[in-house]
């Protein structure tokens, strides 16, 4: 789910956003000794089912390797333990559901708390326990049926994440029988803000971490913040917008990247709670903020929300900027980012 490039280097789509397709030679290239010359390097994995991209600037090519293979790991070790593909403590905790209090891991309690507070934020949009409906659907290969209705509606019942309760006191989680748990929509986010507080720790002041269109951005990219482009939902190859960014996430989410076509109507991956089928609140959703996890969050509730309610929450979130693309196609941007994402129906840039 590649939903945001970063553009340097890209020469077709800098000149698509009329930009020099130069990345400029460093201030200290003739006067410092050649060790000191900033190099930029990047790696990509494969995590959370989606590609791991991290990009770093600094001296020591040797010392930006060994910061960028941790950061890879603190992300696989994120998954590992919140994943719910396969056997992980979160995985025994929705099978614990019905048999009482279960303890977990600290981080596991903690990022459950934080999600059942989104849950509050967003009037019920973002809802980790949307999996008991979830599960029903399948975007791995396009089914031959839609899911029976009739099972939607049981599984509903399921989904409240008022019901579930969390102690941070002793790290405990209580989920009633039936419920699933799933943190699709904030894991990743997590991860990549671990990922980045690993390359901070090892001395790196310069880098993005981009894990499928989660993307945390630190400082400058050769002196100049750096150019990220979020695609556009329906157009493949070209931009919806470009931001100049610096020390801030972005984080976007859409139907257009896991779903499926069936009987001409288009079904993806962000399930409405209140329904348990799939939002149509927004094509694509852009979320600007200081942390990932929360862009994630949010990014995904903007999907089930709308542009309406949700640019209002937005402009009610101190220092958090959007941009969705209503079912419409129309643009629609938070006061923030206005001037800066061309919007509300505006023709978009296009490569
Ligand atoms: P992506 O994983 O494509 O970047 P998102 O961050 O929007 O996209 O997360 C979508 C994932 O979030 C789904 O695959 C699912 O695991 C989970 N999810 C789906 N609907 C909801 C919802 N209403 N609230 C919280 N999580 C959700
Ligand atoms: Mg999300």
């Amino acid at each position: 789910m590649i939903k945001t490039r970063i553009l340097s280097g890209t020469v077709a789509l800098l000149s698509l956003a009329g930009f020099s397709g130069c990345r400029p030679a460093p201030e200290s290239a003739n006067t410092e000794p050649a060790e000191s010359i900033p190099v930029l390097r990047s790696r990509q994995d494969g995590v959370m089912g989606t590609r791991l991209k991290i990009t770093v600037i600094g001296d020591d090519p040797a010392l930006l390797d060994r910061a960028m293979a941790a950061a890879a790991g603190e992300i696989k070790r994120v998954e590992d333990l919140m994943t719910d593909w396969r056997a992980s403590e979160l995985t025994s905790l929705n099978e614990s559901a019905g048999k009482g209090s279960r303890k977990v891991p600290r981080e596991l309690a903690a990022i459950i708390s934080r999600g059942i507070e989104l849950h509050r934020l967003t009037d019920s949009a973002f809802d980790i326990t949307f999996a008991a409906a979830g599960k029903l659907w399948n975007f791995k290969t396009p089914p031959k049926s839609l899911p029976d209705p009739g099972k939607i509606k049981a599984a509903l019942r399921h989904v409240n994440a008022d019901a579930v309760k969390v102690s941070a006191a002793d790290n405990t989680v209580e989920l009633p029988a039936g419920m699933k748990l799933g943190l699709g929509g904030i894991a990743k986010g997590y991860g990549v803000d671990r990922a980045m507080k690993i390359l901070r720790d090892h001395g790196i002041r310069n880098a993005i971490v981009d894990a499928g269109g989660d993307m945390k951005i630190l400082g400058l990219e050769f002196g100049k913040p750096w150019k990220i482009a979020i695609k556009h939902p329906r157009r493949k190859g070209s931009a919806l917008a470009v931001l100049n960014l610096t020390n801030t996430c972005l984080v976007t989410s859409g139907d257009y990247e896991r779903f499926f076509e069936f009987e001409g109507k288009h079904y993806h991956h962000i399930i409405d709670p209140r329904t348990g089928y799939p939002a149509r609140g927004c094509m694509s959703a852009s979320v600007v903020a200081p942390n990932a996890e929360y862009a994630d969050a949010l990014a995904t509730s903007m999907c089930v929300l709308g542009p309406g309610k949700g640019l209002e929450l937005i402009e009610r979130l101190p220092k958090i900027e959007a941009v969705l693309v209503g079912m419409d196609g129309k643009v629609h941007v938070s006061s923030g980012l206005r001037g800066q994402v061309p919007a509300d129906g505006s023709e978009p840039a296009s490569e």
